[in-house]
């Protein structure tokens, strides 16, 4: 199972009764981004209430919390844990009590040199309560502020120091907020703006939701300060030739109603279906999507082929994604609780069965299993995806290459392993027309094993032969 980095939502708002209760909604709407833990945090003047919890935003933050949160100036957080541990302590905001009055700050992304800095800190003395990587990129910015001329030099300093992915939202104990993106853009980052708000997020729902506009994206390498009154003032901190938007977020990550970096998820997810379409024939009788990000992409088909799309799977919608059965024989269960089938829509079909990537291949197994159990006569899979073949280090838990179906098995053999009549994989030259970007400008490491930094590429290229590594945070070594 694939499983997302975080979610993050800072706001400047002149109306400081109504700051946390739009962080609230903000959170809401990013919820698919991280069902691990939250955090939101306001400053009130010089008073800061930050409050951590373990599990859902609607499940763990109460009217009563939101209404003693005032304040103008504010951050919150949804987190899936890509570095650290599933514990309160490492849920985020993170706050320090330095430069001057200290800072406070949460992300979305992955620190790939996290041992290295993580050494570099305690050398410094810096006082770490915990494993995320959020509290490194911290100590790193405040030290950095500590004694740098001004924010963007500091940041400059940051970006000079850590590698990997983060999409950063932060404020000043002087109530100044600032919102960098790392030099690849590797992970969204937009906001919007009205006379009395500013909002920075990782994706433009949670914009919407409070009926704020999108304005533009975070661009990559960019650092937006808002001032004490909601000024904003851009600063370009590294120039880049060329960005590596992720394109997992278009494939799966992010909700389909989202804008990132100018395209809008749905229509691409569409244009994914339609590709697939265009690429391969098929007599099919039926297309059925694996609920919910295939529904898009099921639909582009239908367009093309003509082919109806109907509702084979039902998914239980009160699974949320973290759900953990209590003992290994039913956590090898956990598809059959959370989708079953409609026989009367399978039985005796010819059926194209739509999903968004394979990974290690059970989930899939499981489904086509399931589906021709249903009575299915045939079951081709077409994934909108190209094959994943190598580990991602920029904030999204894809696997160890030895677990990676796709790293050590042609198409052929991945049909008899999973069990359907056929597999067609989307061409990644379709994956690119439909996304919209140019190659050049998009993270497909995934993909091809790529890497648009030094470390992940080395760490990569030495895992490559150690297959039977467990799942590890191959950082935590750094490999070297
Ligand atoms: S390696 Fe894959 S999942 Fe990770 S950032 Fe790049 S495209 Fe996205």
């Amino acid at each position: 199972m694939k499983k997302e980095s975080c979610g993050v939502f800072g706001i400047f708002s002149s109306n400081e009764n109504e700051t946390s209760k739009m962080i609230y909604k903000g959170l809401l709407a990013v919820q698919h981004r991280g069902q691990d833990a939250n955090g939101i945090a306001v400053l009130d003047g010089s008073k800061l209430r930050l409050k951590k919890f373990m599990g859902l935003v609607a499940d763990t933050i109460t009217p009563s919390l939101l209404s003693q949160m005032k304040g103008k100036v504010g951050i919150g957080h949804v987190r899936y844990p890509t570095v650290g541990t599933s514990t309160v302590k490492d849920a985020q905001p993170f706050q320090t009590d330095y430069p001057k009055k200290g800072i406070v700050l949460a992300h979305n992304g992955n620190l790939v040199n996290y041992v290295s800095l993580r050494k570099e800190l305690a050398d410094h003395k810096r006082n770490l309560i915990s494993t995320c990587d959020a509290e490194i990129y911290m100590h790193v910015l405040a030290e950095e502020m500590s004694k740098s001329k001004d924010i963007e030099d500091a940041v400059l300093g940051l970006m000079e120091r850590v590698e990997g992915s983060y999409s950063v939202a932060c404020f000043t104990m002087d109530g100044e907020m600032i919102f960098f993106r790392d030099p690849f853009g590797f992970r969204p980052f937009c906001y919007g703006e009205n006379k009395d708000t500013k909002i920075f997020t990782s994706e433009s729902v949670a914009l919407e939701t409070n009926g704020i506009e999108l304005k533009d994206d975070v661009k990559a390498g960019e650092l937006i300060i808002c001032d004490k009154h909601g000024k904003l003032e851009k600063r370009q901190v590294v120039s880049c030739k060329n960005t590596a938007h992720c394109m997992f977020e278009y494939v799966y990550f992010s909700r389909p109603d989202s804008i990132l970096d100018g395209k809008c998820v749905y229509d691409v997810r569409v244009m994914l279906g339609e590709n697939l379409a265009k690429t391969y024939a098929s007599d099919a009788d039926v297309i059925i999507p694996v609920p919910d990000t295939s529904r898009s992409a099921a639909e582009g088909i239908s367009r093309i082929t003509g082919i109806p799309v109907a509702e084979g799977l039902i998914k239980n919608r009160y699974i949320g994604r973290t759900f953990i059965m209590p003992s290994q024989q039913m956590r090898d269960e956990t598809v059959y609780v959370k989708l079953n089938p409609i026989r009367s829509v399978l039985k005796d079909k010819h059926i194209i069965l739509v999903d968004d990537s394979i990974v290690r291949g059970t989930t899939c197994k499981k489904i086509v299993n399931m589906i021709k159990k249903a009575g299915a006569k045939k079951v081709d899979l077409w994934i909108t995806c190209p094959p994943i073949v190598s580990p991602c280090f920029y904030g999204i838990d894809i696997s160890t290459h030895g677990e990676l179906i796709a790293f050590n098995n042609k198409v052929p053999e991945i049909e008899k392993i999973i069990g359907a009549d056929n597999l067609c994989y989307q061409k990644r030259d379709c994956l690119i027309d439909a996304i919209g970007h140019k190659s050049c400008d998009l993270c497909m490491a995934c993909l091809n094993g790529e890497y648009r930094t030094p470390t992940a590429q080395n760490i990569a290229d030495k895992m490559k032969n150690q297959t039977s590594l467990k799942k590890v945070r191959y950082w935590e070594t750094e490999m070297s």
